[in-house]
């Protein structure tokens, strides 16, 4: 595996790959890589020549009073754990390599940038987006591997790609999880004991509004969103930041559906802020 923290030395090694007629795969994170992240370089690894995986903090996507002194940082640990499990090459840039002055030129995402986890993180998917637009144009043509577990910044990258017609195949992959059914995330280490024990509140709550979607007539939202609620009154822990059914390429509100739509949750304990998704289809009952 090769590393570097220079992003041109990366193109480079990515441009030789492609000429010799090897397909790239991209997977981003910001490092404190779990098996989320591995999984997701595993299949980029089996469906492409060579896989790519870029650890960067990004200062771009955290607010002010946000964790991003706190984030856990040990590229020791994750460059054994990107070449166990298949990646080819790693950019490692430190933010000076990344940016050698502040951007003067960013991107910004209207509408859907400001909703939901944009409402609670002004300024978070203009950050995101930047920083995968930046990244998408050192690595080039690629098939980009994003998880279901940011689900709207999945969506989001998604219209970006489209947008500016950038060179890359988003590959959706799914949520991997703790055996209590916790998403993974690096997050999860700034959980406390009792924070822990409690976190698969939400996608308990995730399954009740499931179940209650599902089994009511005509698929009602407003059942799921109620079964989600109460799901999460059940335990003191966590504050619900949001938890509604919503168009799952839009993103807006459902009240009804007929096919696929997305539960989406958002809650809080004292140490933690944590995010989790799943689909429905309310054909599936
Ligand atoms: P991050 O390092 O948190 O920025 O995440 C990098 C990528 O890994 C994003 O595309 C995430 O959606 C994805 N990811 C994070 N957690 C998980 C998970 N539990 N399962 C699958 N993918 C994940």
């Amino acid at each position: 595996m090769n590393v570097t923290d220079r992003p041109e030395e990366l193109r480079a090694w990515l441009d030789e790959a492609r000429q010799k007629g090897a397909t790239v795969g991209f997977h981003p994170t910001m490092g404190a890589l779990h098996g989320g992240h591995t999984a997701n370089i595993a299949r980029a690894a089996a469906e492409c020549d060579v896989v790519a995986v870029s650890i960067f903090v990004n200062p771009l996507q955290f607010g002010p009073g946000e964790d991003f002194a706190a984030y856990p940082r040990r590229l020791g640990d994750d460059l054994a754990r990107a070449e166990e499990a298949g990646a080819s090459f790693v950019l490692a840039p430190t933010p000076e390599s990344m940016f050698k002055t502040a951007p003067l030129v960013t991107v910004s995402v209207a509408d859907l940038g400001r909703r939901w986890e944009g409402e609670h993180r002004p300024g978070h998917f203009d950050g995101v987006a930047t920083i995968v637009t930046k990244l998408l144009s050192i690595v080039g043509a690629c098939y980009a591997y994003f998880g279901e577990k940011d689900y709207q910044q999945l969506v989001i990258v998604r219209r970006l790609v489209d947008d500016l017609s950038l060179p890359a195949v988003v590959v959706p992959c799914a949520i991997v999880r703790e055996p209590d059914g916790l998403a993974l995330s690096s997050r999860n280490s700034y959980l406390e004991q009792c924070e822990r024990a409690a976190a698969p509140c939400l996608y308990w709550a995730l399954l009740a509004g499931k179940r209650s979607f599902q089994r009511a007539q005509a698929a009602e939202a407003e059942k799921a969103r109620s079964a989600m609620r109460d799901a999460m009154c059940k335990q003191d822990v966590f504050v619900l930041d949001y938890a509604d059914v919503v168009d799952p390429r839009t993103l807006e509100p459902l009240e009804h559906a007929s096919g696929e739509a997305r539960l989406i949750i958002a809650a809080r304990c004292a140490s933690a802020r944590l995010i989790d998704n799943i689909s429905v289809n309310a054909e599936e009952t």
